[in-house]
């Protein structure tokens, strides 16, 4: 195996430092559009406001009021008073809301690329993934929302007659709980579906994102979604999170494994109905017949996208041997190659981390990595010169199991290689994990690609990308499997499980038991014949 020594990655043009605030930024005057945003929740909560700092410059961008339990209960009664209105209105008048905040989301998108440049820290490609993504999501639900929850037939316990038809109702307030690393997507992903299906919703965004959720809930306001029927409530999870739990008819949380399984814990004592998109050791398998420089770039993107900082993003690569010293040549010269940067600009094709904590957990994992025997490729250095918590898109090799980020989740742009030497053993080594979010696989054979990703246990597997495809694919259910979650967002299945189902059946002429001049013996003798030849039927 060759190592390049580790180089630098090439920086683009800062903004912020002391002398030149975030705020200042040209053309980008986000700290009085913060405040407005702000200004959208900014009554009557009384818990001590925080101040959310840019990630770029470690300089506060905004001031963020913060609720207690008893506003969250007050927000929650008129979430509920909202929502039996919301949900009279016919399926097809809520879809086109969601269609309006599709176009206005593409129109407006400088804005939100800004924004969540400003408050994740991400590189403004990554930023317009989120733009993209939250577009198409929120198309695709403006579209397809009717046909989903539409009524649907089914075949009657006696044909002609029973008539029995499913229905779809809204939960009632649906609580969501999103993390800071996608505020934006994560939003459209998981609050447009609730609406669309009657709910109304109340989110508690993660402080140092809450612009960005702040900002769609103008856009969906500017659409044509009534007043109160998406609220956003501001504070810790630790303060308000009992009482949002408490208060909601439906749970979709998005975050970590950890506090993913003590929600549940607690969403479990009331019987509620949840959904939980958590963590990822999302692995990559290159097969021996793979395009070597296509493989390694798309590694780059899969690897270092918004900083390593996405649930999907891949951690861990298996290279099959006759290609891997070579697939390892190729990722660090392209990993060298990425232009690190904070500007409100498409130079930069890696941004900052987004916190203090991201940076001690990222500096950690690559340094206890190296201390149980790990080669550093490329990278492993923080880049205070860039801003707080920049960081080097890094590449490992050697990685032995006493490293703590062989199993855990970094949750950064830090990628481990490793070489095998046959195919099962590469699917058994990329199953080797309590997590079963996302997966990649590399070939020129799309077939035999499509054959490897069906036997990894994740509840996404791209071939020949790392996580776009799949998850641009809002038609598909995206979520995780084991450790990563229950339940799926995108696609019907990320409507239908904020609704009731509801089966309504008509029954006709005969009922289900004998009638008084039938001995049960015979009733259950004709019975029994008719459940045979029902089966026998063709299928509908
Ligand atoms: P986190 O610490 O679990 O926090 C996520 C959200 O939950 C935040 O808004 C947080 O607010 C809130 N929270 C924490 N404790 C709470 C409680 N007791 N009650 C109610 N809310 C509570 O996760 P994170 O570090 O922000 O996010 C990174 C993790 O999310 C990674 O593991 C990543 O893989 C995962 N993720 C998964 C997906 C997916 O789709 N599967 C997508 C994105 C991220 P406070 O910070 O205010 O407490």
């Amino acid at each position: 195996m060759t190592s390049t020594v580790p180089s630098t990655p090439r920086q683009s043009g800062q903004i912020g430092g002391p002398a030149d605030p975030i705020g200042g930024v040209p053309g980008a005057p986000m700290t009085s559009r913060a405040a407005q945003l702000v200004a959208r929740v900014a009554t009557g909560l009384d818990g001590a406001p925080v101040q959310m700092p840019a990630p770029y410059t470690g300089l506060p961008v905004a001031t963020l009021p913060q609720a207690g339990a008893a506003e969250v209960r007050d927000v929650f009664g008129r979430a509920r008073e909202v929502q039996t209105r919301w949900a009279a209105r016919p399926v097809r008048e809520r879809q086109r809301v969601l269609a309006r905040i599709a176009d206005l989301v593409l129109q407006h998108q400088a804005e939100a690329l800004d924004l969540v440049q400003v408050e994740a820290g991400k590189a403004r490609l990554d930023a317009f993934d989120e733009v993209s993504a939250t577009a198409l999501v929120a198309g695709y639900y403006g579209k397809h929302s009717a046909r989903i929850l539409a009524p649907k037939r089914a075949a009657g316990v006696l044909p002609l007659l029973t008539t029995a038809k499913e229905l779809r109702h809204p939960k009632g307030v649906v609580g969501v709980i999103s993390p800071w690393n996608y505020p934006l997507a994560l939003t459209a992903m998981d609050v447009l579906p609730a609406l669309a299906a009657g709910n109304t919703v109340v989110q508690k965004p993660d402080n140092q994102t809450a612009l960005s959720a702040l900002w769609l809930h103008e856009l969906a306001e500017q659409a044509g979604l009534p007043a109160d029927a998406w609220q956003i409530v501001l504070g810790r999870g630790s303060v308000i999170g009992d009482t949002l739990v408490e208060e909601s008819d439906y749970v979709c949380f998005t975050g970590s494994t950890p506090t993913g399984k003590r929600l549940a814990g607690q969403i479990a004592e009331r019987l509620t109905s949840y959904s939980l998109e958590l963590g990822g050791k999302n692995p990559m398998v290159v097969l021996p017949d793979a395009d070597v420089r296509k493989a390694a770039a798309g590694a780059v993107a899969a690897c270092f996208s918004s900083a390593g900082q996405l649930c999907v993003s891949v951690e861990r690569i298996y290279v099959h041997e006759s290609i891997h010293d070579e697939f390892v040549r190729a990722l660090a010269e392209r990993t060298e190659a990425l232009t690190l940067g904070g500007a409100l600009d498409f130079r930069a094709g890696m941004g900052s981390l987004t916190s203090e904590d991201q940076l001690r957990t990222v500096s950690s994992h690559v340094d206890d990595a190296r201390a149980a025997g790990a080669t550093v490729v490329t990278g492993g250095r923080p880049r205070p010169d860039l801003g707080p918590y920049f960081y080097e898109p890094t590449v490992l090799t050697g990685v032995t199991e006493k490293a703590t980020l062989f199993r855990e989740e970094t949750f950064g742009p830090v990628v481990s290689v490793y070489p095998y030497s046959d195919v099962d053993e590469a699917v058994a080594r990329a199953n080797d994990t309590d997590f079963g979010l996302n997966a990649s696989v590399w070939t020129r054979d799309p077939r035999r690609g499509a054959e490897v990703a069906a036997r990894i246990k994740a509840g996404t597997v791209n071939v020949n990308e790392g996580y776009a495809a799949t998850f641009g694919t809002v038609g598909l259910p995206m979520g995780g499997m084991k450790d990563s979650g229950v339940g799926r967002r995108n696609s019907a299945e990320g409507l239908l499980k904020y609704t009731e189902a509801q089966a309504v059946a008509v029954q006709r002429g005969l009922r289900l038991r004998p009638p008084r001049a039938v001995p049960a013996r015979v009733w259950t003798r004709v019975m029994t014949s008719g459940i045979a030849a029902l089966k026998r039927l063709p299928r509908r």
